[in-house]
């Protein structure tokens, strides 16, 4: 469950969570119903329902939840399936990147900061100075 990143998929909120499908299920039932045509028309009803003129919007987000799919760990070839990390850790022969000397400086682990932010560097600092078990046993920045 450790990525080669330091990222720990068993508390990865994407990684099993069915959101995706979830978002897929309500796509396919909002176009069964035809709100397009007239759920823009209740924001004119009523305050609470004036969120509805963003319909497009909701749709286009839906739209994005439904790619956030993750059904294997990292170590089976889920997330990114071009991860440079992943394929820069195999070449160079290491379980992760804890081992690696350019840990701290490496600029391929910079991508993952806006969204955990600097959760893989918390784990791959406490893997690499308490070991996997350690790291197993404790909390997870994720
Ligand atoms: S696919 Fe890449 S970014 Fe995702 S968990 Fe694995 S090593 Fe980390
Ligand atoms: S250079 Fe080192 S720290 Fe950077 S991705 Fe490759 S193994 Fe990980």
């Amino acid at each position: 469950m450790i990525a080669y990143c330091g990222l720990y998929c068993g508390d990865c909120p994407i990684f099993g969570s069915g959101m995706a499908g979830l978002a897929k299920e309500l796509l396919v039932k909002l176009e069964e119903s035809h709100l397009e045509r007239w759920g823009p028309g209740l924001s004119e009803l009523t305050d609470e329902f004036k969120a509805f003129a963003n319909y497009r919007q909701g749709l286009d987000f839906l739209n994005a939840l439904d790619l956030l799919r993750c059904e294997r760990t990292c170590r089976q070839g889920g997330g990114g399936g071009d991860c440079r990390i992943r394929a820069c850790c195999r070449e160079k022969g290491f379980e992760g990147c804890w081992l690696c000397a350019e840990m701290e400086s490496c600029e391929k682990l910079d991508w993952l900061t806006p969204v955990n932010r600097g959760a893989h560097l918390k784990n791959l600092t406490v893997i690499r100075e308490q070991g996997k078990e350690e790291f197993l046993e404790g909390e997870k920045a994720w």
